[in-house]
């Protein structure tokens, strides 16, 4: 069969695959640490649970809602980031999506023209760039350094500028790298997209995931000039375990959340009712699981870092959120005889039955990304595991 341009030319999300290919592996009774995809292992809370329950028990989940989300839904998004952020929106700034991936898909179909540039910072999210190609427009990558904490500068961003140039996305904390924006850097990069009429695309999903006394700015928080500038992108996934509900919203002048709309009501005509009176109860309920949560995270990354770190050959710079290791392994795989990361992860899953997500896929293929959203005791056997592999791998490579 004929399949389209447009999907010929589409890659799959690298992250899901690697993900299906893990639990295909385990259901065959393998013994698989799976720390491919970035969820939570944590069940949704109680609370939240119950609140769903009752929308199906009393009706309100069984028919269709508004395209751009429940109402209450909706000004629950504007008291949240009135509470988090200290902005004020109005709920016809807001639209309630299908995941946050689903609101950035929204983004580029309704702000794109063929040919429109989307820079992109490189390690990026698996599905920036393949969104940005849907909509005809051009994704402009921009390499950035480790040593420089995987974070664009100014100079970079100048540098690849066009008339072209429609947008920029910014995700702080960065899936995969785990780095933060300070504010210094995000004044710059915001005066820059202000003085060049440049959209910031903010992906502030990871926004609650942070640990160690760091602290997250939200981009739009920077100034009020900047703030218009902003695009905000999150959702209800990673800080309330919820990926599996499919919840997300953006923020964003009325125009272009009209826009995203009429997409949205041709498509998924709205997301499911049931998960918005449950997102419904994520925001405007208790927060506690949300710190509980974020403290066992802190704790795993604590724990495993240093002994990733000191797997041979891997260069790790310590995250400040999000639930990622992010390691260059380029000696490790010369050390182990290997050409790519790619073979070595593919290896790694065969031989010791640790899924992890090569850097391929993020645009850094020097590096494999590390889930740590799982419990202590599978990240401790993982690490040993890998530290195994890899040294199974020096012995023949020396031989
Ligand atoms: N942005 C980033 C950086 C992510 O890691 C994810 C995780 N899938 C998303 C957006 C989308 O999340 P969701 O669709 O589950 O809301
Ligand atoms: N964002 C998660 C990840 O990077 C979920 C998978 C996906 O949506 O690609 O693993």
């Amino acid at each position: 069969m004929k399949l389209s341009q447009r999907v010929q030319q589409l890659s799959p999300s690298v992250t899901l695959a690697a993900s299906a290919k893990a639990k295909k592996l385990k259901a065959e009774g393998n013994d698989v640490l799976n720390l491919t995809v970035g969820e939570p292992d944590f069940t949704t809370p109680k609370n939240i649970q119950e609140a769903a329950i009752a929308a199906i028990s009393n009706g309100k989940a069984s028919y269709y809602t508004p395209s751009a989300g429940i109402p209450e839904l909706r000004q629950a998004v504007v008291d949240a980031v009135q509470r988090n952020y200290g902005l004020a929106y109005e709920t016809k700034n807001v639209i309630i999506t299908d995941g946050a991936k689903f609101s950035l898909y929204l983004l580029f179909q309704a702000m794109l023209d063929l040919g429109d540039e989307v820079l992109i910072p490189v390690p990026y999210w698996v599905s920036y760039g393949e969104q940005v190609k849907l909509a005809e427009g051009q994704p402009v990558f921009i390499t950035c350094k480790q040593e420089n904490d995987f974070k664009v500068t100014v100079d970079q961003l100048e540098e690849v500028k066009t008339e072209k140039t429609r947008a920029m996305i910014l995700n702080s904390p960065s899936n995969p790298t785990g780095m933060i924006y300070t504010k210094e850097e995000l004044l710059a990069i915001g005066n820059w997209a202000v003085a060049n009429d440049i959209l910031i695309i903010a992906d502030d999903i990871y926004g609650q995931l942070v640990y160690n006394g760091n602290s997250f700015t939200p981009l739009a928080t920077i100034s009020e000039e900047i703030r218009k500038q902003t695009i905000i992108v999150n959702g209800v996934s990673k800080s309330y375990a919820m990926t599996g509900w499919r919840i997300g919203y953006t923020l964003a002048e009325e125009e272009l959340i009209v826009g995203m709309n009429k997409i949205a009501s041709h498509s998924t005509s709205n997301p499911t009712a049931v998960s918005q009176y449950a997102a419904l109860e994520a925001l405007q309920g208790e927060q506690d699981t949300v710190e509980e949560m974020r403290q066992a995270f802190e704790e795993r990354l604590n724990t495993i870092f240093p002994k990733v770190a000191a797997l041979p050959g891997f260069k790790l710079t310590k995250p400040q959120g999000a639930f990622y290791l992010f390691p260059n392994i380029k000696e490790t795989l010369t050390l182990c005889g290997y050409e790519d990361a790619t073979t070595w992860v593919d290896d790694l899953l065969e031989e010791a039955y640790v899924a992890l997500v090569t850097g391929e896929g993020f645009g850094a293929p020097d590096y494999i990304r590390i889930s740590y959203a799982a419990d202590l005791a599978t990240l401790e056997q993982a690490v040993e595991r890998i530290a195994a592999f890899i040294e199974k791998k020096i012995q023949l490579n020396n031989n």
